[in-house]
């Protein structure tokens, strides 16, 4: 898939406009969702340019992938979600309706969470 560099998370990664970051290191950045689905709603988006998962499970380097989902697992724990739970949603593609084409991964806690969606 082509990487479009100009999208609003590369910007957000570029520092050019801002985002309310709670994590980073050097596998991924996460910050609150703008527009919050639940108590706890934050974004965790990997630092190289990949368009969805498809991308990143297939082009990423090993190291890429497991520095980035254990960050998801230290921010879900960082977010004191371990014990009552909470839900993983990465949407990839037009069917899903992936607005922002850098893949990224919304974490969701705070309440229950009672349907498939949100
Ligand atoms: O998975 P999808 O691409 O639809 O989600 C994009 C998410 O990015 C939305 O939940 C939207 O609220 C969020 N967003 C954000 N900050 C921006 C632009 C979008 O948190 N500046």
């Amino acid at each position: 898939m082509v990487y479009d560099p100009g999208n609003i998370f590369a910007r957000i990664l570029r520092r050019e406009i801002p985002a309310r970051t709670i994590y980073e290191d050097d596998y991924a950045l996460a910050f609150h969702d703008i527009a919050p689905q639940a108590p706890i709603h934050v974004l965790v988006i990997p630092k190289g340019p990949y368009v969805s998962i498809a991308d990143f499970g297939a082009i990423a380097s090993p190291e890429e992938i497991t520095g980035f989902w254990r960050a998801v697992s230290k921010i879900a724990e960082a977010q004191g979600l371990t014990q009552e739970g909470f839900r993983l949603i990465s949407n990839s593609g037009p069917n899903s309706g992936q607005e922002v084409p850098h893949f990224h991964v919304h974490l969701f806690g705070g309440r229950t969470l009672g349907s498939l969606l949100t």
